[in-house]
């Protein structure tokens, strides 16, 4: 242990107290991995402060001692950001104790939550003032608002409501050099130049620790309508969409899911069922809400859907007749990733092109990829609204146990290149984190690159915020 980290921890632990310092390696242990459990890092002692005080106090200790931080909040990020690095060099600064909502108010439709939050919490918390927050994804028992504010992150909702960036009113961080910002106070107009609230959304903790959030509420949904629709292709599934636009603006969730996923969850996960009697080559799943207690939505998309099938849009479709088969349309979708990975080794991209440019890009490239790698088999499923799917390239059945590792980068090259050649993005909602962030070096454009290198030795000269993170 170097000098500069043992000072720190001691130091720590003198200020903060016993309880917020943790070096016991078994206690560290399940921390330092990621996820997916791609990446397997080190650190000699977790850092877990109470309040935004302390945070400031260890973000001073480590500008003293020169000690790297690593932001983490439910560690369900999928690009290894809030792992630390493998040498020991950094100290991880756990932010779950830091779990009180400050203030919700159905009134203002806003909520203050601290950067420990769970989501799930969040969404409790709002029900019960007869309010919601219109953002869900898949480990929404897990995450916190500070790693969902620190990712931008997206889920299934962001079709209606927009991503991170656009349900937080403003943020309390700690910066580099120990500073408070509170952007906590919600001002509608502020034109004070630069907003560090939105520097420090999808900043994934190189430029200071979020410590609170405020967060833009909407009236708790009264009724949905959920159904299961089966098509040609996601041609097909983008007219839908905007056949349905163009007529109720009450869908919120529209999700992709070919034919070959949706086998793979009725293989792996154990109750899953085929929603529709035939089959088909793609589906969309559809969800529409109305806060409006005396409107019948599951009767509107009925409506909606036989014109759809009237117009050939779709070849067959289902309405749930009740919540429980609500949820289980939704599990199918949730659970692609966990029936894959029941079937084998998967190399997973997360991209995003314009959306009217989407189905063509499904479809091209999946042709391409499984040209330039024969055997592997290549599909996108997810969020066709939002131009974002997750594009994952699935081995072909006798692979070597080690073809992720052998042949997973050329694969991702592959892809990449494929996403850049298109105008879009290698990371539509999981950020760069460590793992693409080699990527992100060989494909970003100089100024953008040149630009976040500029914004992070300005604000942390001394590189102590989540080093080897995002900035090529
Ligand atoms: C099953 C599953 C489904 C998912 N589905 C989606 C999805 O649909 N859409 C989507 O966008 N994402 C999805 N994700 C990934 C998503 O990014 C994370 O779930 C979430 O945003 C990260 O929250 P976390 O608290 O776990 O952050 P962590 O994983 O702990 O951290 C993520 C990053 O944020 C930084 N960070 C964390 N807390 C702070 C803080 N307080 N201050 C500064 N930096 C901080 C970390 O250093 C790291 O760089 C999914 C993940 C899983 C496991």
């Amino acid at each position: 242990m170097t000098q500069g980290r043992s000072e720190f921890i001691a130091q720590a632990r003198e200020r903060l107290g016993s309880k917020s310092v943790i070096t016991e390696p078994e206690e560290i242990a399940p921390w330092v991995t990621d996820w997916r459990g791609r990446v397997h890092g080190a650190s000699l002692a977790i850092v877990a402060p109470s309040s935004t005080q302390d945070v400031a106090q260890v973000v001073m200790l480590a500008a003293e001692h020169r000690v790297p931080l690593v932001p983490q909040g439910g560690n369900t990020g999928m690009s290894g950001g809030a792992t630390p690095p493998a040498d020991g060099s950094a100290v991880l600064l756990s932010m779950r104790r830091m779990n009180r909502i400050r203030s919700i108010s159905a009134e203002d439709q806003f909520a203050v939550a601290e950067a420990g939050v769970i989501l799930s919490a969040l969404h409790d918390s709002a029900h019960e003032v007869g309010m919601r927050f219109p953002l869900s994804l898949g480990a929404k028992g897990s995450c916190t608002i500070g790693g969902l504010t620190s990712t931008n992150a997206g889920g299934t909702q962001v079709l209606k409501f927009g991503t991170m960036r656009a349900l937080v009113a403003g943020v309390e961080a700690v910066l580099p050099d120990g500073s408070v910002h509170n952007g906590l106070t919600w001002l509608k107009k502020d034109n004070r130049g630069y907003s560090l609230d939105q520097l420090l959304i999808g900043a994934e903790g190189t430029l200071g620790i979020v410590t609170a959030v405020a967060l833009r509420l909407v009236p708790a949904v009264a009724g949905r309508g959920v159904a299961w629709a089966g098509l040609d292709s996601p041609i097909k599934a983008l007219e839908l969409l905007r056949f349905l636009e163009a007529r109720t603006d009450r869908v919120e969730g529209f999700e992709l899911i070919p034919q070959d996923s949706l086998e793979l969850v009725i293989k792996h996960v154990p109750g899953a069922r085929e929603p529709l009697t035939g089959k088909q080559s793609w589906h969309v799943l559809i969800e529409a809400t109305t806060p409006d207690a005396a409107f019948d939505v599951s009767a509107e998309l009925e409506h909606l859907l036989s014109e759809a099938l009237e117009r050939e849009l779709i070849a067959d479709a289902v309405l749930a007749s009740s919540e429980a088969q609500a949820d289980a349309f939704w599990k199918l979708r949730e659970t692609i990733s966990e029936a894959e990975r029941a079937e084998g080794q998967t190399v997973a991209h997360d991209i995003s092109v314009a959306v009217s440019d989407m189905p063509g890009f499904i479809l091209d490239a999946a042709q391409q990829v499984e040209q330039a790698f024969p055997g592997v088999a290549a599909s996108g499923f997810g969020h066709l609204g939002d131009g974002n799917i997750h594009f994952h390239v699935r081995a072909r059945s006798h692979a070597a146990p080690d073809w992720y590792e052998t042949e997973g980068a050329e694969i991702t090259r592959f892809v990449d290149d494929l996403v850049t050649g298109a105008g879009g993005s290698i990371s539509a909602e999981h950020g760069i984190g460590q793992l693409k962030r080699s990527e992100f070096a060989r494909l970003a454009e100089p100024g953008r690159v040149h630009a976040l290198r500029a914004i992070k030795r300005a604000l942390d000269p001394l590189g102590i915020m989540n080093p080897g993170k995002l900035v090529p």
